[in-house]
């Protein structure tokens, strides 16, 4: 094994975790080394060399010859150390880091294009135009980060909420690392758990989490039912509605940012008619420029549940609340109330168009009692459209009486029958091993 010359080896300032290592240990370990292992058991190469011929069975010379030319605290150089580890035990993965975020379509075009641009002028151009882009992307960040700073401060005339779903591979009931990679697992008729992450700075510091199960209906109907449930929440914490409700939403059609959702805010203010609220905004950031704090919560709890157990929902929850520096309130989104079905065709897609263009979207109470629709192509642009009536005055009483019914949860034709039998099954696996 190719260790190099001791010259090679230089004081390491790197603070690198032995039990880091130690964490991608494989099976297989030789016994008879045990004890080589933890008689070096202190940050020098001669450890670190110690417990890979423990762990891995590699015959390494260097402990041994080499332990007398050096003192101890002698390690090998960060560079070295990984050209080492890339030669010798290349099998050793690092756990990827958590969060494969979408990217932005201009972004990687972009960078491919100056890849593969031999012209240097032209590559400079290029170039050019990609940091003006970062930087306007930079702009809108600032600017929905600029309402939330101001729903802290003046939280009686904006509630700023921001929302997000996670990828919900990594929220699957029951987990067991042991058996996590089998085929018993994997093809198992399991929970998927879909987690919303919620942040509303002005009503608590704790992020919120939502809960929703595969017997509901997903998409615009969740979202326009969370939407009823933070209303609540806002007037139980600080006892009175906002003027202005601010929503931050992931830019997808699919779940807020559609007319279901917006017929679902058109029919909360009319139900709220005479309250302090008067407007519902939604404001979206560009997909693959969001990276947002939902967005680093997400990672808290990808990285909370890594490696651990879990069997039932309460029990993953309980996870991120005891793990988690910032513990999660939770909440199961029972009530998910049918407003596509209720939507009013003069509210639904084949009269309301467009809604996917703009960035920046309010309804609001016009003068002669109708409600109003307004956008803006970004969070910057620093006027707002034409305002048009989203729904006209003589229709608001209509809308008052509108109730969506409640969606009575399902579960999909024999999931629950597969499911008994397959939790059976694990209960008497695990009984065995
Ligand atoms: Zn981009």
């Amino acid at each position: 094994m190719a260790w190099g010359s001791m010259e090679d080896f230089e004081p390491c300032d790197d603070d690198f975790d032995f039990d880091d290592f130690v964490l991608f240990r494989q099976p297989g370990v030789n016994p008879n080394k045990k004890r080589k292992a933890e008689v070096h058991r202190d940050r020098s190469m001669v450890d670190v060399s110690g417990a890979i011929e423990y762990s891995f069975g590699v015959s390494v010379r260097l402990a041994q010859g080499r332990q007398k030319q050096k003192p101890d605290e002698q390690v090998a150089g960060l560079k070295y150390f990984l050209k080492v580890w890339r030669t010798e035990l290349p099998w050793i993965k690092r756990r990827p880091t958590a969060g494969p975020f979408t990217h932005c379509g201009l972004c990687d075009y972009l960078k491919w294009q100056i890849g593969s641009c031999s012209d240097k002028g032209l590559r400079q151009k290029l170039q050019g135009i990609l940091g003006e882009h970062f930087q306007f992307q930079a702009a809108q960040r600032v600017a929905m980060s600029q309402i939330f700073r101001e729903s802290e401060e003046h939280p009686e005339d904006v509630l700023a909420v921001a929302w997000d779903k996670m990828d919900q591979a990594k929220t699957i009931v029951p987990r067991v690392v042991r058996l996590a990679n089998t085929q018993f697992m994997k093809g198992g008729s399991r929970l998927v758990v879909s987690l919303i992450g919620v942040l509303a700075p002005a009503l608590f510091k704790q992020p919120l989490v939502y809960t929703i199960l595969e017997d509901q209906t997903h998409g615009g109907d969740m979202i326009a039912s969370m939407m009823i449930d933070i209303l609540q929440e806002a007037a139980a914490i600080r006892g009175e509605l906002p003027s202005r409700l601010f929503i931050q939403a992931d830019n997808t059609v699919k779940e807020t940012k559609n007319t279901i959702c917006l017929f679902a805010a058109a029919w909360l203010l009319a139900q709220l008619k005479g309250t302090r609220l008067q407007s519902i905004e939604f404001g979206y950031l560009v997909v693959g420029h969001t990276h947002d704090l939902i967005d680093a919560m997400f990672a808290y709890i990808s990285k909370a549940l890594a490696g651990r157990d879990f069997y039932s929902l309460e029990e993953m929850i309980s996870i991120l609340q005891r793990v988690m520096k910032s513990p999660p309130f939770w909440k199961h989104l029972r009530d998910v109330y049918a407003f596509k079905d209720a939507q009013p065709e003069k509210l639904s897609s084949k009269r309301v168009t467009g809604v996917t263009q703009p960035n920046n979207v309010r309804i609001f109470w016009g003068k002669d009692g109708s409600i109003l629709v307004q956008s803006k192509q970004w969070l910057t642009s620093p006027d707002w459209g034409e305002a048009m009536v989203l729904v006209e005055q003589c229709d608001i009483q209509q809308l008052t009486q509108l109730y969506p019914d409640i969606v009575q949860p399902d579960w999909e034709e024999g999931f629950e029958r597969r499911s008994a039998a397959w939790f059976k099954k694990l209960g008497d696996l695990l009984l065995c091993l």
